[in-house]
């Protein structure tokens, strides 16, 4: 059985995982793990093999060292990356800009590229570029490819892809909409024709990855037509702890009269913002038991948190002019039994009806919640970007090796 290792690395963490990619998605991967605080006081490695969890504490200086003893970890217990028949590593990369679209082989020349694209992601690529060169240093002979999260939105069309600011400063500075959770949107959206009988190729679907992250995409005939996020990963829904769409005035009005510095906005946009700016708590579960509690700040966080996912919605019904399905995703959109509710309430003069019995039960498989005779299809879909990442290395490797770059 062949395997591929699969790395996302932020700017203190590595987490990994080692993926059959001929899994289905709710399988549980062979080996995963995270290393996490790297530089930072802290640090720990933790290793999962088969459901059973090896933590070891200690500091880890970068990244290098943690992946080397995440490595020696697995080793010990009899799945390190060379004990196991590797075919690829997958690297997930934040953004490929304008260069990328599908996932590439990763030579000295793709990682330059990826470096070119640090001012568009300076919180993101700079890490994944951390990892990609350390595991390629441990592991030289094993196809590393690259699969960029803008990848699947990189064709989408010029009225959605555009902003209405000046062309030449949009030009000079790259800025566009290049859309986020390309690798989840895309898995979850291929696996809707089938679910629903449709052919993928008249198929008007709406997808909504609701994690900590969120964004939503319209999908029309299996390409892209809009998506929330933007130029970065901030814009669009209410997220966890990031703002989404706001009107950009505020920043100069924070500039201005609060006298934030633009470290400090930044981090009060991305960090302090979303449902943890209104209710002091970003996971949806703390959010849920504060509802119950009645707290007022919860229950306002969550009504603009819905609010946001409704205009959405909203907007890509009469954008996409039809639609077949919408499909919820990631772990609020797969869990959470109210926010599917409520998102979708009162539609029934759009052909949408959830069904309360089907929307109630907890499965990981993925399904139709929606009622028999509800024009809309409303369906839950598990993602899963490892395997996806998995699945699109192992492609791009076996070509590698037909090529005879690798043997
Ligand atoms: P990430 O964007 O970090 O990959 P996930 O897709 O794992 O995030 O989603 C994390 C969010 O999912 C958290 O807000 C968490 O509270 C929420 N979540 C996970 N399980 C449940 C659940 N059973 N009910 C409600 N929310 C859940």
């Amino acid at each position: 059985m062949s395997f591929v290792l699969v790395l996302n690395s932020g700017s203190s963490s590595i987490k990994f995982q080692l993926v059959n990619p001929k899994n289905s998605a709710t399988d549980a991967p062979e080996v995963s793990g995270l290393v996490e605080q790297i530089g930072e006081p802290g640090g720990a490695i933790t290793v999962k093999v088969r459901g059973e969890a090896f933590k070891e504490e200690r500091d880890i200086p970068d990244h290098k060292a943690g992946l080397a003893r995440a490595f020696e970890i697995m080793t010990d217990h009899g799945v390190g990356p060379t004990q196991v028949e590797l075919s690829a590593v997958g690297h997930r990369v934040v953004h490929g800009g304008r260069l990328f679209s599908e996932p590439q082989l990763i030579v000295d020349q793709i990682e330059s590229m990826i470096e070119d694209l640090i001012p568009l992601a300076p919180l993101h690529n700079p890490a994944n570029l951390d990892g990609i060169r350390v595991a390629r240093a441990i592991l030289p002979d094993v196809p590393h490819v690259a699969v960029f999260d803008t990848g699947f939105f990189h064709d989408m069309p010029p009225a959605a892809a555009l902003y209405a600011i000046n062309n030449e400063v949009a030009g000079e500075n790259a800025i566009r909409r290049y859309g986020f959770h390309g690798t989840s949107h895309e898995f979850v959206s291929q696996q809707v024709p089938g679910l629903i009988g449709r052919e993928p190729e008249h198929t008007h679907q709406i997808t909504l990855h609701l994690g900590n992250g969120a964004s939503a995409a319209a999908i029309l005939n299996g390409h892209p037509l809009d998506t929330s996020m933007g130029l970065t990963p901030l814009a669009g829904l209410a997220m966890g702890t990031r703002c989404g769409d706001i009107d950009p005035g505020v920043i100069f009005h924070l500039s201005r009269q609060a006298g934030m510095s633009i470290d400090e906005i930044d981090n009060l946009l991305n960090k302090q913002s979303g449902v943890k700016g209104i209710a002091g708590v970003n996971d949806f579960r703390t959010l849920r038991e504060l509802i119950e509690q009645e707290n007022d700040d919860a229950w306002l966080a969550y009504n603009v948190y819905i609010h946001q996912l409704r205009r959405f919605i909203g907007s890509y019904m009469i954008a996409l002019g039809r639609v077949d399905a919408i499909t919820f995703t990631a772990g609020v959109g797969e869990n959470d039994v109210d926010v599917r509710a409520d998102a979708l309430a009162d539609l029934e003069m759009y052909g949408i009806k959830i069904d309360p019995e089907k929307n109630a039960v907890r499965s990981s498989e993925p399904r139709i919640i929606s009622t028999d005779d509800s024009t809309v299809k409303v369906l839950v879909v598990p993602t899963n970007e490892e395997l996806a990442i998995a699945q699109k290395s192992q492609v791009i490797a076996e070509m590698a090796r037909e090529a005879g770059l690798y043997s």
